[in-house]
């Protein structure tokens, strides 16, 4: 599709589609603030969705009783399908009147059949077959509340098969946008799945946890879109998160690099993937809030703009990992490189790394079955101690009075500056 037919890409996080009242201001926002050119719409599972998926998931590769939660997430779906049926024939995503076969019953059904079928072996290659869920059942509900066309974006966004931080295939994917998208945006709305992706032989994988975001980016890139707005429950993008700090800000105009940045430490709001994306073809990314949808909200472009209020990030349940070489020698470019090897196979990403002589830091993201991957693969050749549940604190932009404010009574155990960023990780 050539820029500037107005294509637009909406995107709707689990919160804006957290149950039936939420769908249906979605609803009102599409009919009364929607453009008028073509939209396609990316959603989010279903509140905490994902997190409820991920619990079941784990009892049944641990072999444990999981039926109760699923009844529970099954009947949720139904109620609020029933609940935001736009014909009363659409009850229950309407047997028969499907898209391409695929009901909410379909997919109900499909669901404890996948689970039945969990078995020891592949973890990750699994939870992807399994989580997905709450995206596909999501969409199905808000194209049926919206009367609008329901895609399945699996078959399109080609991925590898690295389970749940699938990376993606862009000339494949772009050759299949690029044909699918177009006749089915000149009939109408478009719904589809954020999160998601497919593997060659047609397997379901996932794009990283809170991935819906990256997935608008992708279709807005492939389509070029004019512009992409994900709606949130908050004013715009924010120099803090306002369930931690009372004294927010909501910067009206930011570039696509600090943006960056603020996600990639770890700012809730976006995706960190998102940006490449839209920076690379140009397009400008609407931040929104779906409780004010007339309120203006952030707009990230690329733009000069003066300094910027401090930024203040936190990312929890964090793990600080140290290693010490076990003869002495000095923490060297080879054994960094040993180190390095086994992050990465252990797929943990560095959020912040320190050096001294003999021992080499590292911050990460806290998951018990990779970190215990990472201490089997270097135990021989280093000494290792761990520290959990703490917290990582980034200030960007920050000046004296922000750092203060921050690390007043805390006790630091890494603490790390640059000329733009301040970073310490904490205790709780
Ligand atoms: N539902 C997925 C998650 O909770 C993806 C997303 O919300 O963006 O991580
Ligand atoms: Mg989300």
């Amino acid at each position: 599709m050539e820029q500037g037919q107005g294509l637009q890409v909406y995107k709707f996080g689990g919160a804006s589609v957290k149950d039936a009242a939420a769908i249906l201001n979605l609803c009102r926002i599409v009919r009364d603030f929607g453009p008028k050119g073509p939209l396609v719409i990316v959603v989010s599972a279903m509140g905490k969705t994902t997190n409820a998926l991920e619990e079941i998931y784990e009892l049944a590769y641990a072999g444990q009783a999981y039926t109760e939660k699923l009844r529970t997430l099954d009947q949720f779906h139904c109620g609020v399908a029933d609940a935001v049926a736009s014909e009363p024939d659409d009850k229950f995503g309407v047997p028969g009147l499907g898209y391409g076969g695929v009901t909410l019953g379909t997919l109900l059904e499909e669901l404890p059949e996948r689970l039945g079928g969990v078995m020891p072996g592949d973890y990750d290659q699994q939870y992807d077959q399994i989580v997905g869920y709450g995206e596909l059942l999501s969409s199905l509900i808000m194209a049926k509340a919206l009367g609008a066309q329901w895609l399945d974006c699996r078959s399109l966004i080609c991925t590898d098969g690295n389970w749940r931080e699938a990376r993606v295939d862009w000339a494949a994917t772009e050759r299949n946008i690029d044909a699918a998208l177009p006749p089915l945006l000149a009939r109408g709305l478009v719904v589809t799945q954020g999160f998601l992706g497919g593997t060659a032989d047609g397997r379901t994988t996932t794009l990283g946890r809170e991935g819906s975001d990256y997935t608008a980016a992708i279709l807005a890139y492939c389509l070029r879109a004019e512009s992409v707005t994900i709606w949130k429950d908050v004013a715009g993008l924010l120099n803090a998160d306002p369930k931690i700090f009372p004294d927010t800000v909501c910067y009206p105009e930011i570039s696509y690099r600090e943006t960056i940045e603020m996600a990639y430490y770890g700012a809730s709001v976006i995706h960190p993937k998102t940006l490449k994306p839209l920076a690379d073809r140009n397009i400008p990314l609407r931040v929104k809030s779906f409780l004010d949808p007339e309120a203006a909200g952030t707009l990230i472009h690329e733009c000069q703009h003066p300094a910027l209020a401090p930024a203040f990030i936190r990312k929890t349940d964090q793990a600080l990992l140290s290693f010490a070489s076990k003869d002495f020698s000095f923490i060297s470019e080879e054994n960094m490189a040993v180190i390095f090897a086994a992050l990465a196979q252990a797929k943990l990403k560095i959020n912040v790394m320190q050096n001294s002589a003999i021992s080499f830091s590292v911050c990460v993201d806290f998951s018990e079955r990779r970190v215990h991957q990472l201490l089997d693969l270097l135990r021989e050749q280093f000494t290792l101690h761990y520290n959990t549940g703490l917290t990582l604190f980034t200030i960007k932009n920050y000046d004296a009075a922000s750092i203060a404010r921050l690390t007043a009574g805390k006790r630091l155990l890494l603490e790390q500056r640059t000329r733009h960023t301040f970073q310490f990780v904490c205790q709780g």
